[in-house]
């Protein structure tokens, strides 16, 4: 049986105790950024000046009728409509005229759009929803305690309330709204926390009975605390004959996390997720913590955010789910997600409902994505429309310049210079397109035997090359070896982020011999075949006496015209070449980049395909580190 205590807590029992968690402490002022001080600074009596300044933008810098300053003008000599554009000098006077400070505007790089700290007039901040993280060990309950919560307490008797996996959902309790991110487990929240977001408020860390803490428990507390989320436990399965409370308090007690209901300072509440008991307790826990942490926001402004989940949607393209931490979101807003660019055309919630507007706090699948972002990429709306597109093309150009100038952690060049002990370890993750080679490339690579080296073969597959196996790579200090098979763009960026390496090859000896070379530190390292782009075919174009051209959008990186390229039909390599032209429109041009559409030859292949993939690389020196 469930302890059924009743909720006796109060907000008041949380405030007195300075919390070990800190959760109040710079949450105050929600939120952190707003528009660049310009905009709402207007008390510091500062005139901005920018080309092409108009009367009208003067006037209003300077808070007056635009009719006074084009009489002031007109006192100058100088007849001008509002719409006219002002001379530094002109606009200089004028604004020394009124008292003003006069300054040069100082353009924001708005790519770094995320990087803006935005503060809003304190009168238009309101009370947002908690976004709370479910995590724990695994097995421990966290899966049910979400379904449980999801099935039993979203709204459902509203229009078409079906609940739809979107990765996150609200729920209300006593009129308030609690937002869940619905990703158990540690791999989304570290994930997004390691690409700099932070959408968590609350973690509720879920400890079973029956079990205790655990090594995921513990990586849990860490995780919460590095990311300054406020925790309360819930100790789950309390349903169990097993089950020991007081083990779990004592042993979270020795980690810091003092139980409230010992005189600590960290919520505790006692559940069954599976037979549904103490749930509503610790939704009330939950508002609590929520409420003492003054989450606020301004429902006046325009959108900002997180991406917290993303993919390619068979009908209806690129879909995000965008978790709103200020300002409103509207069909129709162009906006930013990481580096890629829209416009709302629709959006729904998770019960699958058509919305026009999404408030801060809440979660919404958005379509209209110039292409997919990835989970923990921020997303801002802009006035301007124009810009969007220049905006992520920057910061992807940024991005590609970053990943490619990584230095790599795991290489096989680094191999032997890494010395790790006496015997030497190459680990490896195997991916290729069919079981057979898997099988005679580990045959093979048994016979290499090298003293004082060993391989260790961590895992293989069948199939393209995907982000668990970059992780794996990662955790692991593993290379990974491709034969045949792709590896998409996302991943090879997340493999260059995290420093691991992917080694593409078309036949076994080649990877063997460079193997065997790394082994014996004999590899040569100058060169490198350096992945720097992919594009996607769109259209073909047979034309006679020449070739098939193939109509292309540039999806990430550069095509260069001096690239090699491979040719990916389904994850498969079915050609390898150089190209023969690259051309925009009817000109040759050196390169094309990201969100571009071009026209490939390939030399000496015809038979493109629609979806066929092309991934361009270059020969490129790896420094060397020791
Ligand atoms: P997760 O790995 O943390 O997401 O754990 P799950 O939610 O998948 O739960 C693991 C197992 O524990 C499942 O078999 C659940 O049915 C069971 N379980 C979860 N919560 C409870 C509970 O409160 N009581 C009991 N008896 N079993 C539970």
């Amino acid at each position: 049986m469930v302890a059924k205590r009743p909720n006796t807590r109060k907000k008041s029992d949380f405030k007195s105790k300075k919390s070990n968690q800190k959760p109040a402490q710079n949450r105050t002022q929600q939120p952190k950024r707003s528009f660049p001080e310009k905009k709402v600074e207007i008390i510091d009596k500062t005139v901005y000046y920018k080309n092409n300044l108009t009367v009208l933008e003067l006037s209003e810098q300077l808070h007056r009728p635009v009719s006074e300053v084009i009489k002031k003008l007109m006192f100058m000599r100088i007849m001008a409509s509002q719409t006219q554009s002002v001379d530094r000098d002109t606009a200089e006077i004028i604004t020394l005229d009124y008292g003003f400070e006069f300054k040069d505007e100082v353009m924001t790089d708005m790519s770094r759009y995320d990087e803006l700290d935005i503060k809003d007039d304190p009168k238009d901040l309101v009370e947002r929803p908690a976004v709370v993280t479910i995590m724990g060990h695994v097995d421990h309950g966290k899966t049910t305690l979400l379904d449980t919560i999801r099935h039993t307490r979203v709204v459902q008797s509203e229009a078409g309330g079906i609940t739809q996996h979107i990765g996150a959902y609200q729920v209300l309790r006593n009129d308030k709204a609690i937002t869940f991110i619905d990703t158990p487990g540690h791999a989304a929240f570290t994930e997004m926390r390691a690409r700099g977001a932070k959408v968590t408020d609350i973690v509720v860390l879920v400890v079973a009975a029956d079990d205790g803490v655990m090594p995921q428990t513990k990586e849990a507390i860490d995780h919460a605390r590095a990311s300054k989320c406020a925790i309360i436990v819930a100790v789950n399965k309390m349903d169990k004959p097993g089950a020991n409370p007081d083990r779990v308090k004592q042993e979270l007690a020795d980690l810091g996390l003092l139980p409230d209901d010992w005189g600590g300072e960290t919520p505790f509440c006692y559940i069954s997720a599976l037979k549904n008991t103490g749930v509503d307790e610790l939704l009330d826990t939950i508002q609590l913590v929520a409420e003492m942490l003054e989450l606020q926001a301004n429902p006046k402004r325009s959108a900002i955010g997180t991406v917290i989940e993303a993919k390619l949607d068979k009908g209806r393209g690129p879909v995000a789910t965008i978790l709103i931490a200020n300002g409103t979101l509207k069909i129709g807003d162009a906006f930013v997600a990481g580096n890629v660019y829209g416009k709302i055309r629709a959006m729904n919630d998770d019960l699958g409902r058509n919305i026009h507007k999404a408030k801060p706090g809440a979660a919404v699948e958005i379509n209209g994505l110039s292409d997919v972002p990835m989970a923990g990429d921020p997303f801002m709306v802009f006035e301007d429309e124009r810009q969007t597109k220049d905006i992520a093309q920057q910061r992807s150009d940024r991005q590609f310049n970053q990943d490619h100038n990584s230095k790599k952690t795991v290489t096989l060049e680094e191999f032997f210079k890494r010395a790790e002990g006496s015997v030497k370890e190459l680990r490896l993750i195997i991916k290729a397109d069919t079981q057979g080679s898997i099988e005679a490339f580990k045959g093979s690579i048994e016979k290499i035997n090298i003293e004082g080296t060993s391989i260790d073969i961590v895992r293989t597959g069948v199939g393209a090359i995907t982000d668990t196996d970059v992780t794996l790579a990662e955790a692991s200090g593993a290379i990974i070896i491709g034969f045949d098979v792709q590896a998409p763009a996302n991943v090879r960026d997340t493999a260059t982020s995290k420093g691991v390496e992917i080694r593409d090859y078309r036949v076994i000896y080649e990877a063997l011999d460079d193997i065997e070379a790394a082994m014996k530190g004999m590899l040569e390292p100058e060169l490198q075949k350096i992945v720097i782009g992919e594009a996607t075919v769109r259209e073909t174009f047979p034309i006679s006496k020449v070739g098939t051209v193939a109509g292309c959008m540039v999806t990430s990186g550069v095509i260069r015209r001096d690239a090699s390229v491979k040719l990916i039909r389904n994850g498969k390599v079915v050609f390898e070449g150089k190209l023969a032209s690259l051309k925009r429109f009817k000109d040759d041009v050196k390169e094309v980049k990201q969100g571009y559409d071009c026209g490939i030859m390939i030399e000496n292949y015809n038979d493109v395909k629609i979806d066929d993939v092309i991934e361009a690389s270059v020969m490129k020196e790896i420094e060397q580190n020791g």
